[in-house]
């Protein structure tokens, strides 16, 4: 273990509690090192304790969602990694706010489990959302989505909670949601309340599927990654130019570096093999940023998180 955990940040907190944790497992990558402090709250009112004391102790803070969009580095993770996965934060409620539309979903919902709900009781809005693998915080941090929405078109309200523990709660409209971006503060999400409108399961069970049907056709679903790696830069119009096919111009598809390769069926998948080393997959990743620039001319900024003791948690203010 690199640290030695106070004796004050974890005493008497309702939370499991796992040192020297290994994070591979919690990744969709399967790679990667592990967390000095692994801490899973049991209620809210321990994960706020638990934030106001990493806050007083200075302890870097990161969250962990379901980790599809992660890539933790064989150094490991200094500080305290939280993950919602407890049944406080994992289960949601329809008919929110007495609305029949409306349904809150705690930060450590399983989102394609919630919409599979949501398609069962009738509920339209969240289809844009299948074959995408995501914890409710994770795709509202990332507004995750795609050809046919994104995670935000059906959020009514989000609450965020700072190091200090204290809770705000923000509208819609305050929040600059855009391109695989919410323009939340850099606080932990807590919840996500959802505006849905009414519809025939049948209907939403066969747009679900077709979605989902178009996803796995085009991206290997089954592989070990975190989806497209790079973001999808803008052109001058403000259009996305699509990275992958960037990457494949540049001759990349199926280019393999160590343990890790450019998927030839969709060249914005880098996968690593079972096993493989998380630093295989940023060398690629730079070599990928060099090779389209060189051939193409255009900058390409990865997506995925990294995580590491070298880098600096963004969670953390
Ligand atoms: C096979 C595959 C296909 C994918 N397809 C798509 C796709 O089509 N569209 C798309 O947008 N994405 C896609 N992704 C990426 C991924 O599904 C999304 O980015 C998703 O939103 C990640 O959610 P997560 O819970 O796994 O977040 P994580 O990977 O756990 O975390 C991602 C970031 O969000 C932060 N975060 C997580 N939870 C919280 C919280 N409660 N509060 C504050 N910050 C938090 C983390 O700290 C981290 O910075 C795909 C990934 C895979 C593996």
């Amino acid at each position: 273990m690199k640290a030695s955990m106070p004796t004050t940040l974890m005493d008497g907190l309702d939370a499991i509690i796992e040192m020297d944790a290994p994070l591979a497992a919690h990744t969709w990558f399967g790679v990667g090192g592990n967390a000095d402090i692994l801490a899973r709250p049991k209620t809210e009112v321990a994960l706020k304790e638990l934030m106001r004391r990493c806050h007083l102790l200075n302890m870097p803070v990161r969250v962990l969602g379901s980790g599809a969009n992660l890539l933790v580095l064989e150094e490991g993770v200094d500080g305290v990694v939280i993950k919602l996965d407890q049944p406080a934060f994992t289960s949601w409620t329809l008919r929110a706010e007495g609305d029949a539309n409306k349904v809150l979903a705690p930060a450590g919902v399983d989102v394609l489990k919630l919409l599979n709900a949501c398609v069962r009781e009738g509920l339209d809005g969240l289809c844009q959302m299948a074959g995408i693998p995501a914890s409710m915080g994770g795709a509202t941090r990332m507004n995750a989505g795609g050809k046919y929405g994104c995670i935000s078109d059906a959020i009514h309200s989000v609450a965020t909670m700072n190091d200090r523990g204290e809770v705000q709660v923000h509208s819609k409209s305050a929040i600059q949601f855009s391109y695989r971006h919410s323009g939340l503060p850099r606080d932990l999400i807590l919840w996500t309340l959802l505006q849905l409108t009414p519809g025939d399961p049948a209907v939403l069970r066969k747009k679900m599927l077709e979605i989902y049907q178009f996803k796995k056709d085009s991206q290997p679903l089954a592989q070990h990654s975190a989806g497209c790696l790079f973001r999808n830069p803008a052109a001058e119009d403000g259009t996305r130019i699509s990275a992958g096919r960037l990457i494949d111009l540049a001759g990349l598809k199926g280019f393999t570096h160590g343990s890790a390769f450019v998927s030839a069926e969709h060249a914005n998948f880098v996968c690593a093999n079972k096993g493989g080393r998380a630093n295989d997959v940023l060398e690629l990743a730079r070599i990928i940023q060099d090779r389209v620039r060189e051939s193409q001319g255009v900058n390409i900024e990865m997506e995925v998180a990294v995580w590491g003791r070298s880098v600096q948690p963004k969670e953390k203010k």
